[in-house]
């Protein structure tokens, strides 16, 4: 199908590009294309006007204060992948976006665009929701900062205003002794949308957990924080999450029950609701072994 004729702009500033999508009758921020591109071209996407982002240099850095870590909406999956910083100090993410797509994508796609697409089976999502992230939102009028799990609100819907760009991600910095781990399954080793996915970060205070966040993706509307599996590991030392398989089967069943899979071509609800079982698990597993290694 032919996507329908469009104007194009390639403003130079996020002031600009917000005047602009302002004054459309239709218009859309468009970063790699790897979403919106495709939608339109099966004619779900319909736009008067495309407002390029590829000029704005200011979505393409990464950096830290002393509270904060600071990641343009413009940067790319493997941007997020391949930053020493990032692997550093937010390992989680590069870990979620080194498995995202092929390598054309994740060279070409952005966090930005995979945020405000907001499909319930994004990748960058869980992640950066257990990392409690929070989401800068710009127009020529100011900007406002609200958490990603506000930014979400449902399967393809967000709080994004029609005169606005997401410019910044904004992660608190973690302390040594929080470690986070990414798992998804998909049908394929790679190319692979998930099925189910598992984002889990875990805080300890001299060897118990005094903060801990699970969240599920691809198994509700919008990624899923299973606040039942948190309680159930908030006082638990490193050592009975190791070991005590009959607490780690009790983890991973209130997770599983805190979803709403759906069938879909990908996959039955009950077979999400196993994966979640087994995701959970081994990203527990893994988050627990980088404790191992901070301490
Ligand atoms: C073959 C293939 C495989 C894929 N595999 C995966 C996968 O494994 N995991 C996964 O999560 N996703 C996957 N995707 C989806 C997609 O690549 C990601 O969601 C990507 O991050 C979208 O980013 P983009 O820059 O291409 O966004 P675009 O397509 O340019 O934009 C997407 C939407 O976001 C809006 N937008 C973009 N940037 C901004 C901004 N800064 N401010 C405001 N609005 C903005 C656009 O207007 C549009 O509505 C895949 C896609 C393809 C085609």
């Amino acid at each position: 199908m032919y996507i329908s004729d469009f104007k194009y702009h390639r403003p130079k500033s996020v002031a600009e590009a917000s005047k602009i999508l302002e004054q459309c009758d239709n218009g859309l921020p468009l970063a790699g294309g790897t979403d919106l591109l495709v939608e339109a071209k099966k004619g779900l996407r319909i736009f008067t006007d495309l407002v390029s982002l590829a000029g704005l240099d200011e979505l393409r850095i990464i950096n830290e204060d002393t509270i904060n870590i600071y990641i343009g909406a413009g940067i790319t999956h493997n941007g997020l992948v391949y930053s020493d910083l990032l692997k550093n100090k937010l390992f989680a993410l590069s870990e979620a976006a080194s498995k995202i797509g092929s390598e054309q994508i994740r060279n070409t796609g952005t966090i930005g665009g995979n945020l405000c697409t907001a499909a319930s089976c994004a990748d960058t999502a869980p992640i950066l929701m257990a990392y409690n992230a929070q989401v800068e939102l710009t127009s020529h009028i100011g900007k406002r900062t609200i958490p990603l799990s506000h930014f979400i609100i449902s399967h393809h819907k967000t709080d994004i205003k029609k005169n606005e760009i997401m410019t910044r991600i904004i992660v608190r910095k973690q302390n040594k002794s929080t470690a986070a781990s990414f798992v998804k399954f998909g049908l394929r080793e790679s190319a692979s949308i998930s099925v189910a996915s598992s984002a889990v970060l875990l805080h300890f205070d001299s060897g118990v957990c005094n903060n801990a966040s699970i969240v599920i993706g691809a198994c509700a509307p919008t990624p899923v924080i299973s606040e039942n599996a948190n309680n159930i590991i908030m006082g638990k030392t490193i050592d009975e999450l190791s070991k005590n398989s009959e607490l780690i089967n009790k983890i991973i069943t209130s997770a599983s029950k805190d979803t709403f899979p759906i069938d879909d071509i990908r996959g039955t609800a009950d077979y999400r609701r196993h994966l979640v079982r087994i995701l959970t698990k081994r990203a527990l597993a893994f988050a627990i072994k980088r404790t191992n290694i901070l301490n």
